[in-house]
């Protein structure tokens, strides 16, 4: 079958800051013999390509050059294992939040600490999204992917995919691999992580162990917290967590004793949301975008902002973060071209 292409098409509703931004080229990709195609085209007409899922983590330029390929393919596979295991795959292009769901509703736990974020299953495993206490790497198998330089697909298994806090070998060679399914080993017995906190809290006495509770309970916080990007346009957290050594921590500490940090391995995650809060940036707006008002790392759209104005906010939040605590923030999302 031929690719079905669109030009000069509309993004602002795949991207969920809501920016404004044409596509030279659009195509959706439902098969693998989609992305054989896809792959002929590009390669005749010597364009660029954008893969794009839900458009969650990603910053658009108004114009983009050459495809923007939306990858939809679809599939829920389910396969029991020894014991209580399964062992789920999920198309790309599946919703991840409904995929979370489905499962939960057919006794398959392990996800439910990762509900509501936004986008595709494709783009799950790109930077290793987590949320309170579990990380996909945590739960996946494999990943398959349609390898541009070799020209086929085939499996990466966990350890081939390099992840690490929010990143993956997708995020340092983008323009390779295009992710067709991700397979995860779940279980029906619940495994059920409240190492956070506002989880912990939020859950009913004597509710702990249940998947469903704690799915709902990051549901509540969730909403109550991040604004929905169909009310008001985000990408989520706008910069990652910076990671220090214990030496800069404790310089740190001694400075500003109720600043937010975790040790991770032998170093510490610093929560970047208290350092930009602390300078006082929640609420702030400049031009049409600004500082979410409840969450000071998730930077927002007011309707008529662009990438930027983004940009320049982003740019001043972090020299100021920089000056104040000799860390340097970096920014969580895509900017594209
Ligand atoms: P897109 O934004 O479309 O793409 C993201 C990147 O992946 C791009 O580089 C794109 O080129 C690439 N990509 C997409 N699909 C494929 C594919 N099939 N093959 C190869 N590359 C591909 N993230 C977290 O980690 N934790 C959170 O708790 C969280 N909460 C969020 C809350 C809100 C309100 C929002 C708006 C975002 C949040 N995010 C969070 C960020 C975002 O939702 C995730 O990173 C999500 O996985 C992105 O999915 P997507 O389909 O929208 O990807
Ligand atoms: P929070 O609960 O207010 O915590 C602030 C920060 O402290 C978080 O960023 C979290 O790091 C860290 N933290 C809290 N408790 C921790 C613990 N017990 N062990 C280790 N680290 C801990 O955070 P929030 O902003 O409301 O977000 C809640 C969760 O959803 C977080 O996991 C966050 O990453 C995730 N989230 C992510 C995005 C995104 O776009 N990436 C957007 C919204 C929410 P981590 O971020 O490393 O977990």
């Amino acid at each position: 079958m031929s690719l079905q292409l669109y030009s000069d098409y509309p993004l602002r509703r795949l991207n969920t800051f809501g920016f404004e931004s044409y596509a030279q080229c659009f195509t959706r990709l439902e098969t693998a013999g989609d992305v054989i195609s896809l792959h002929r085209y590009v390669d005749e007409h010597r364009l660029p390509l954008l893969l794009i899922g839900g458009g969650s983590n990603l910053i658009l330029g108004p114009k983009v050059p050459g495809v923007v390929a939306q990858v939809a393919i679809a599939g829920m596979e389910l396969e029991a294992l020894a014991g209580d295991a399964v062992r789920v795959t999920l198309g790309a292009g599946e919703n991840w939040h409904g995929s979370i769901e489905r499962l939960l509703e057919q006794g398959v736990y392990g996800l439910e600490n990762l509900a509501l974020i936004p986008g595709c299953a494709g783009a799950a495993p790109v930077q290793n999204i987590g949320a309170y206490g579990v990380e996909v790497k945590d739960r996946l198998e494999a990943v398959e992917v349609y390898d541009w330089q070799q020209r086929r697909f085939y499996w990466l298994d966990n350890a081939e995919c390099r992840f690490a806090y929010r990143d993956s070998i997708f995020k340092h060679e983008t323009d390779r691999y295009l992710i067709t399914r991700v397979r995860f080993l779940l279980s029906r017995q619940p495994d059920c992580v409240l190492s956070y906190k506002p989880l912990r809290d939020a859950i009913e006495p004597g509710q702990e162990g249940n998947p469903r509770a704690i799915f709902d309970a990051v549901c509540r916080i969730r909403r109550a917290k991040l604004p929905d990007p169909t009310l008001l346009g985000n990408a989520g957290s706008f910069f990652k967590n910076p990671i220090v050594t214990a030496g800069q921590y404790q310089a740190l500490r001694q400075r500003y004793p109720d600043m937010v940090a975790y040790p991770e391995g032998e170093e510490f995650k610093l929560a970047a949301g208290w350092l930009i809060d602390r300078q006082g940036w929640k609420g702030y707006r400049q031009e049409g975008v600004g500082v979410h008002e409840h969450q000071a790392l998730v930077l927002v759209n007011y309707g008529e902002g662009n990438r930027q104005q983004i940009e320049r906010l982003a740019e001043r939040i972090q020299s100021d973060v920089l000056e104040q605590y000799g860390v340097q923030l970096e920014v969580e999302p895509r900017f594209y071209p």
